[in-house]
């Protein structure tokens, strides 16, 4: 199967006893047992449930998987991955990672004895120098948020497979539609899936795919036992958003395209970040491991005025967090997404106070370059 058509046909897409071509939202917690022992396939929700299984043979499929799982946030699934490491061990993670995860790392899992390192994964000799005994795994974003760094996913997976490190990978900005990690050799990759998964702002979800029936089997136990499961309600929005994965994606970025051009082009823009551009620094790893380069887009405007003047005028592009939906959204990392992360940290990423990120929709080209010209002029 193709990739459109998987989006559409992948998984379990229609509800065998009646025809119904979309999956029915299963709202139950528990199923009759013929016999005691004797169910038929669920016994409690928490364990499963029909509507969020469709969910996770879907997400199994799109990411080229034999396993998926769904849980109530991107940010659970995260959480109940790291449970598969145990305390004293150590973790290497790309720098610039999500800040919810950063938040995780040093704020919770830390208190559990559970070692990070942030390094740049962009550079493969730092992970490898970042390694220590107590190494387990290796959890990276590509692209990164919000200067849209590439890291080399086969080098990663070389890195992983030499030093017995269980590779991560964040694919939420890439969405399967454009990268496949697991394909790669990464163990488990994993999504916000409230982003473009979902792709219309209504669903808070994540979801995580893997290709081996033993991590599958501890991945299940965990998702059993620390419980932050997706409701069946919020699985069914999300099967059909993957249905429109596809052409949202293709819009996404042929409008971000024309985007990059008039931004490049405009005077008071000092820099442009995207993958897609060939004088970014991991373009040609970019265009080797993924076949896309997605809708998010950041550019440097030289201040924090001029950034939050931008902002407040834009009439298209809502101001807000998140990204990944079908309307173009528009932040300010260093004053929202990024404002936990201590100032100089901030500088040494390179996110300045005038770095403004947008995450392109589907509008009208024509009316997202008009709207931020407008704005721009300011
Ligand atoms: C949003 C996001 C997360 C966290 O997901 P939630 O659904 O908000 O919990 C993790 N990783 C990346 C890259 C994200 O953008």
């Amino acid at each position: 199967m193709r990739s459109k058509t998987k989006m559409v046909h992948g998984g379990i897409t229609r509800d065998e006893q009646t025809g119904a071509v979309s999956v029915p939202i299963y709202q139950v917690s528990t199923y009759k047992q013929d016999g005691v022992g004797n169910f038929r396939g669920y016994e409690y929700s928490r364990t499963g449930n029909p509507t969020r299984h469709a969910l996770e043979t879907v997400i199994a499929d799109l990411e080229n998987g034999n396993h998926g799982f769904a849980f109530g946030s991107g940010m659970a699934a995260i959480t109940t991955i790291m449970m598969l490491l145990n305390a004293d061990e150590h973790v290497i993670l790309t720098d610039d990672v999500y800040g919810g995860s950063y938040r995780l790392m040093t704020k919770v899992l830390n208190r559990f004895n559970l070692d990070h390192t942030f390094v740049d994964t962009s550079s493969p000799e730092r992970v490898e120098q970042a390694i220590k005994t107590n190494t387990k795994a290796l959890y990276i974003e590509t692209p990164t948020n919000p200067l849209l760094k590439i890291t080399d996913i086969k080098k990663m997976t070389e890195i992983a497979k030499k030093h017995n490190l269980l590779l991560i990978v964040d694919n939420t900005f890439a969405t399967p539609y454009w990268q496949q990690p697991l394909d790669l050799g990464a163990d488990i990759v994993l999504h916000s899936a409230t982003k473009y998964i979902g792709g219309h702002s209504d669903v808070v979800a994540g979801l995580v795919a893997v290709n081996s029936d033993e991590l599958a089997e501890r991945i299940h136990f965990l998702q059993n036992s620390v419980g932050a499961v997706l409701g069946p309600q919020d699985s069914w929005l999300l099967m059909r958003g993957i249905k429109t994965l596809a052409l949202r994606m293709e819009a996404i970025e042929a409008n971000t395209n024309k985007i990059v051009e008039f931004l490049h082009a405009h005077e008071k823009v000092s820099s442009v970040f995207y993958p897609g551009m060939k004088t970014h620094p991991g373009h040609d790893i970019a265009k080797s491991q993924s076949a896309g380069f997605g809708g998010m887009v950041s550019f440097d405007v030289g201040s924090g005025e001029l950034a939050e003047e931008v902002l407040k005028r834009v009439k298209y592009f809502t101001l807000a967090e998140s990204l990944g939906a079908v309307e173009s959204l528009i932040s300010l990392p260093a004053k929202m997404t990024h404002a936990s992360i201590p100032a100089d940290r901030r500088a040494e990423l390179g996110i300045t106070d005038g770095l403004i990120r947008v995450s392109v929709g589907i509008e009208d080209s024509e009316d997202l370059i008009e709207d931020l010209a407008q704005a721009l002029e300011s």
